[in-house]
């Protein structure tokens, strides 16, 4: 083994999450150990999630602009793909990144020891390794050990053919039909790439609508465009079997009214969520209580039921996004320091990648309704921006939600390219509780996407007069 070893503070995991809270750590003084099952650092964020697929979709990006050009008078030809040199792009931006992770965590020297740790008692976890056992010991613990694709029973996950997210990005061939089982961001974003790429896309979800949890209208012009391009996208449906065969994989979906059909595809992409990694550390032996899904609960200072360890990231709950990971990571690390800090955070922006963007923090119209609380909104339709309309692409829109009692932002969602970008000033300005005049009487620079935030702040005043 790598020898016993203590830390102040130890760090379970080094996803976003986790490196975060160990490098934060380390800043305030602290002596860190952090425990990574995975060769490299980063968790799923940096090797198998954000960074790798927003490097393909980039390139999706990339050739559908070209391809669209066409209708502009300027021709390109269909793209010639070679997936080697595609995916040499992709690991290389992981390589680079994972590379300055390890330069950041020397530099603090917070000590790595490698292989998978579960605790064996209140102050010791003891992590099995390539080269043995280690018995780590701490004084405060922060768990972030992530998670994992959810798999379904009547699937045969071991056929090649049958991939999750991971399988995915790792761009393997371009299958010639692939249905995509889930309709959530990363199945859609998925979905993006491979439509790009040649493949004939079909979508089926379990909600009546995609990205269940966005606005209806917000996710409308996604809907509209890639229905123009994907085969089916079947919603309402569920999939009830499937059954491995020499030609594909022979899928077996029931809609609403209980009526079945089959369809048979190249490839399968499992989409249908991930579930927390918690039962998998031997948590009850520090006594730390662990949900029946895995998930652990926490308080505002990011604390388990025992007050040194922490818990952070996709393992305690929704929304699993490394910025929430990330917020949540420094909290903890600063707590343990025995710093003022708690989770306060008003908003947590979602992001779905896809062709348009969809973005939206705060409140949703959909949850102000639910929960009965009065909104008024602001809406900037694109097709009267100048700019998406130089860009060709016109079709998104721009919606704020205002408290009426004292024109507060509350919540705000944008549908268009580069969306993602986009929602931070809505996040700010709910942050720092602007109100409508605020962003309105705001200066934004002309012609930019941006001015929609401006525009949909003065249409909700009444004040618009530059559409265009
Ligand atoms: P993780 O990143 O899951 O890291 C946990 C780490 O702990 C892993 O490295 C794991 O190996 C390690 N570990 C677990 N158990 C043990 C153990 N017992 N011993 C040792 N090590 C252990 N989020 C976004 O915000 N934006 C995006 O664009 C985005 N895109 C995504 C795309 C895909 C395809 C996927 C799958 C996810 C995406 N996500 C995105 C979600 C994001 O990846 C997660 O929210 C984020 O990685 C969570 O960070 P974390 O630190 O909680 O855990």
């Amino acid at each position: 083994g790598q020898g016993d070893v203590h830390g102040e503070v130890v760090v379970l995991g080094s996803g976003p999450g986790g490196y975060s809270a160990a490098f934060r750590a380390a800043d305030l003084g602290k002596k860190v150990v952090m425990i990574e099952r995975n060769s490299t650092l980063g968790g799923v964020c940096l090797n198998v999630g954000c960074i790798p697929s927003k490097a393909l979709l980039h390139v999706a990006k990339v050739i559908t602009e070209a391809d669209e050009m066409g209708a502009h008078g300027i021709a390109f030809g269909k793209p010639k793909i070679d997936l080697d040199e595609l995916r040499d792009f992709k690991d290389g931006v992981v390589g680079k990144l994972a590379g300055g992770l390890d330069g950041l965590a020397k530099g603090r020297k917070v000590q790595v020891v490698r292989g998978v740790g579960k605790f064996t008692g209140p102050n010791m976890i003891a992590v099995e390794g390539p080269e043995g056992t280690t018995r780590v010991s701490f004084d405060q613990c922060i768990i972030a050990a992530g998670s994992e694709p959810v798999e379904l029973p009547f699937i045969p996950h071991d056929d090649p053919r049958v991939v999750d997210s991971t399988g995915a990005l790792e761009l393997l061939d371009i299958p010639k039909r692939m249905l995509v089982l889930g309709g959530g961001i990363i199945g859609l974003e998925m979905a993006c790439v491979y439509d790009a790429l040649g493949s004939k896309i079909t979508v089926v979800e379990l909600m009546d609508q995609i990205i269940p949890g966005a606005d209806k209208d917000l996710v409308k012009p996604l809907m509209n465009r890639i229905k123009g391009r994907y085969e089916n996208i079947f919603l309402k449906t569920k999939v009830t079997g499937m059954e491995a065969q020499k030609k594909g994989l022979k899928v077996t979906f029931e809609d609403d009214k209980g009526e079945t059909f089959t369809d048979t595809f190249d490839k399968v992409l499992v989409a249908v969520g991930r579930k927390p990694n918690g039962k998998l550390i031997d948590a009850e032996k520090a006594g730390v209580a662990v949900d029946e899904r895995g998930f652990i609960a926490v308080d505002a200072f990011q604390r388990t039921g025992q007050s040194h360890i922490y818990a952070i990231g996709d393992v305690v709950g929704q929304p699993m996004l490394a910025h929430k990971a990330v917020h949540e990571g420094k909290v903890a690390a600063e707590v343990a320091a025995g710093e003022k800090r708690a989770f306060d955070a008003r908003v947590i922006p979602s992001v779905a990648y896809t062709d348009p963007e969809v973005a939206w923090c705060g409140l949703t119209e959909e949850q102000a309704k639910a929960q009965g609380i009065k909104v008024e909104k602001g809406v900037f339709p694109w097709a009267a921006s100048g700019r998406s309309l130089s860009n060709g692409r016109s079709e998104g829109m721009t919606k704020l939600l205002f408290d009426p009692e004292d024109d507060r932002v509350v919540g705000g969602a944008i549908v268009g390219t580069n969306a993602g970008d986009l929602i931070s000033e809505v996040a700010l300005a709910i942050e720092m509780g602007a109100d409508a005049v605020d962003l309105g009487h705001t200066i934004h620079p002309h012609p930019t996407l941006s001015e929609t935030v401006n525009f949909a702040a003065e249409m909700f005043e009444g004040t618009i007069t530059d559409l265009m």
